[in-house]
């Protein structure tokens, strides 16, 4: 991997191909006029950088150097659950945990938490690449069944299957499920409802790419965990934030193989202070909430992201087949990654368009994944980018499709 890794900075610096297509972030241009439209980490909005900024010049300890038992960090922590809690609308039957390993550790911590025995069964609806992962971990902790909805024909994950009762055992102990697949695009724009004789069973949520863009009915959805990593809209790699509904927590819920930093029981009476939490990462989650609040809370923050989407869904469906987006269902079509071709994947054109938004100082739009290049150039557009810049990019792209369709 080191290896790998060194490959990478040797290649950026020594190959004669253009820096925007390895996947440079680092374009000629002014730093302030850079657009991160990465898939995370990413940029966050301007007010909360300057904020973190601003935290390294004062005088005194930053959050970094923070011992977590210190009074002025627990003040830190205190606050930040505080202002998730308010700007999320999270009921008070609800915990507020923060772990590490990101997305993958709860991958592994939800079954782990929510079936005692390896027999347990858990159901997985399975719709793109994160939904997939989350349900090939699982499979290791406890008996996994599968609602799967890869479209027959094409292979492709472009939906969300139906959930019908037939499909899921009265005795799951979860339905699991990726509110915004990240890679393939597709979002839920709310949670939607198991059928009638299956709403004993908690949801589970990865809301890692779209936690804040939208309200959450908590107890009306039967959201029984939600787990969203950090770096795409609350704040940095390093950090999860779970939010578990009390009655699922319990001394002999968890698997006796739970690790204690994964177990939600222990690190819930712990108060999040079992072991080390990430300090630092904590206070900008804080920082974040508190903007969220500044700017009118999550409704307003779903009109915003409303928006940004629509600017280029807009110009994409306008093309005349120019740009193409694989999700046809415009129901389920994320705002917060928009994957989108040109010509049908041309690649020339492709490289074209990629070096001149680098040149323009847009970047992030083809990332490497561990899943390859993909098919899709995809514009991410969490809480960092502003409408105006989703209309920057919308505007180029209406320029270069006159300049080259
Ligand atoms: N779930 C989703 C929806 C994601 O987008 C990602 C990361 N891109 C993950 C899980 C995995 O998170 P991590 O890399 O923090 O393990």
């Amino acid at each position: 991997m080191e290896a790998e890794i060194k490959m990478n900075i040797n290649t950026l610096e020594s190959t004669s191909t253009h820096p925007a297509l390895l996947g440079s972030l680092s374009p000629s241009v002014a730093p302030e006029k850079v657009i991160n439209f990465s898939p995370g980490p990413t940029s966050l909005p301007k007010a909360v950088e300057k904020q973190i900024a601003a935290s390294f010049n004062n005088s005194g300890f930053t959050s970094l150097a923070l011992s977590h038992r210190a009074p002025e960090f627990l003040k830190i922590l205190n606050h930040t659950l505080a202002t998730i809690r308010k700007v999320m609308e999270i009921p008070d039957n609800y915990e507020l945990l923060f772990t590490h390993g990101g997305g993958h550790g709860q991958f592994a911590a939800l079954p782990l938490n929510l079936c005692h025995h390896h027999s347990d069964t858990a159901t997985y609806v399975v719709n793109g690449t994160w939904s997939a992962r989350g349900r090939d971990e699982a499979q290791k902790y406890c008996n996994v069944e599968t609602i799967d909805g890869k479209d027959k024909r094409t292979g492709n994950y472009t939906n969300f299957p139906v959930l019908s009762e037939a499909d899921i055992d009265p005795q799951s102990k979860y339905v699991y499920l990726c509110s915004n697949e990240t890679v393939n695009g597709i979002e839920l724009h709310r949670l939607p409802k198991l059928p009638e004789s299956r709403r004993h069973i908690p949801l589970v949520v990865d809301a890692s790419s779209d936690f804040t863009t939208k309200p959450i009915d908590w107890q009306g959805d039967g959201v029984g965990v939600l787990f969203a990593c950090a770096s795409k809209n609350i704040g940095h790699p390093g950090l999860t934030l779970v939010v578990i509904r009390k009655d699922l927590l319990g001394k002999d819920k968890a698997s006796p193989l739970c690790p204690g930093v994964f177990n939600y029981t222990i690190n819930s009476e712990a108060g999040n202070l079992w072991n080390t939490p990430a300090t630092f990462n904590i206070e900008v989650v804080g920082f974040l909430m508190d903007w969220l609040e500044r700017q009118g809370g999550v409704v307003a923050n779903e009109r915003r992201c409303i928006a940004k989407s629509q600017v280029l869904y807009n110009v994409i469906d306008n093309s005349n087949g120019f740009y193409g987006t694989p999700v046809s269902n415009k129901v389920l079509r994320s705002r917060m990654n928009l994957p989108f071709n040109i010509k049908g994947g041309d690649q020339q054109l492709t490289d074209k368009f990629l070096i001149k938004c680098w040149e323009r100082g847009m970047v992030g739009l083809r990332t490497l994944t561990p899943f390859g290049v993909g098919d899709y150039l995809r514009a991410s557009l969490y809480n960092g980018v502003t409408e105006e810049q989703a209309t920057s990019l919308a505007d180029f792209m209406r320029c270069f499709a006159n300049e080259n369709g």
